[in-house]
């Protein structure tokens, strides 16, 4: 965890890379292949999302313990209160604390699919603030608790100052790192951090940067997070829409120049949302110059397959 909190390896910055649990077989086993060539790329740590109200929790739980303890990744596990009674809480949380895991993003979580609005489970927590607290306080600094920060609102408030004195809370309950909602702008994120730090907010913060995959994928995104996209970048992307390899392209160089600004600012750290995909996040990360030389990687691991007997 102290790796994930450092900022800056062989005065390179650092980055991250978030993964999902797929759905199938097949699909566990290509992200196992892919994540194999993309620990070679250097990421500080990796991180694995809870799916909403637990679905996949068995995988996420699952996954964490093979790149923690097969792979020597530094990882995340993300754990949410959604359906989650203390009981199944403290299930997930052995369960990562066992697999050598060091670090919890502890977040409230969202609806299960079926359901519009989120609510508490009886026995369980309420707020993210609140898992954070529980985890303080029955694993002490075992883990390094990170919370999640959204400088454009979330579903449930747009209001981003109240959204900051929530994440205060959360911070005051024990979190020592956060992670963003994705965005788009730097100058909004910028703006949004001063007022973090302003609120005596002084844990790093981890931009959430998602690279440019499809015009599709990236329209939908930025919809569905209702996060701003700056007009030189609609200008750049709508009249190129149907050719994937152009829009990647392009996008590469949209990404990169974000990167450019927020490590010109003072932010160390990169967190990628990879989607389970390899080619977009590596071609930033190429732009940047901050692959390390793949032909010599410093020391080639276990690949998964083998080691989990999945040939
Ligand atoms: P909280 O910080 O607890 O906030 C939840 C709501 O309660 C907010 O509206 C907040 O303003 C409000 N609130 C907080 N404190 C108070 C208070 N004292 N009084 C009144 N209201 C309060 N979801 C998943 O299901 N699985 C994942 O793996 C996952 N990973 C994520 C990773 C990142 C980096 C981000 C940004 C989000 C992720 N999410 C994930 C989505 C997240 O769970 C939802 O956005 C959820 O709606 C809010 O979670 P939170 O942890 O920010 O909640």
């Amino acid at each position: 965890s102290q790796k994930l909190e450092e900022g800056v390896k062989n005065g390179k910055p650092t980055f991250s890379f978030e993964f999902f649990p797929p759905k199938t077989a097949q699909g566990v086993q290509n992200l196992y292949d892919r994540m194999d060539r993309m620990h070679d790329y250097g990421p500080s740590f990796i991180d694995i999302t809870w799916g909403a109200g637990g679905r996949m929790s068995h995988l996420t739980v699952e996954m964490v313990k093979n790149a923690q303890s097969v792979h020597g990744l530094e990882t995340c596990m993300h754990l949410t209160c959604t359906d989650m009674e203390k009981s199944k809480l403290d299930e997930a949380l052995k369960l990562a604390y066992n697999s050598g895991c060091t670090n919890i993003l502890a977040l409230r979580g969202d609806p299960p699919r079926e359901k519009e609005k989120w609510e508490a489970t009886a026995g369980g927590f309420r707020y993210a603030k609140d898992l954070v607290k529980y985890i303080r306080d029955h694993y002490g600094n075992h883990f390094c608790i990170g919370v999640a920060g959204y400088s454009e609102g979330c579903d449930d408030h747009r209001d981003v100052d109240l959204l900051i004195d929530h994440l205060k809370e959360k911070v005051d309950a024990g979190a020592t790192f956060i992670v963003t909602q994705m965005f788009y702008d730097v100058d909004i994120f910028l703006a949004w951090l001063k007022k973090v730090r302003a609120k005596g907010i002084n844990v790093p913060v981890l931009p959430g940067i998602m690279p440019i995959q499809t015009h599709a994928a990236f329209e939908r995104r930025a919809n569905w997070t209702k996060c701003a996209v700056p007009a030189s970048w609609k200008e750049a992307l709508d009249p190129i829409k149907n050719d994937d390899a152009a829009v990647r392209e392009v996008g590469k160089g949209l990404i990169a120049d974000m990167c450019r600004k927020l490590l010109a600012n003072g932010i160390n750290h990169l967190h990628f949302y990879t989607m389970n995909l390899e080619k977009a996040t590596r071609m930033v990360l190429e732009e940047l110059n901050l692959l390390p030389d793949l032909e010599t990687p410093l020391e080639k691991p276990l690949p998964w397959r083998q080691s989990l007997g999945l040939n």
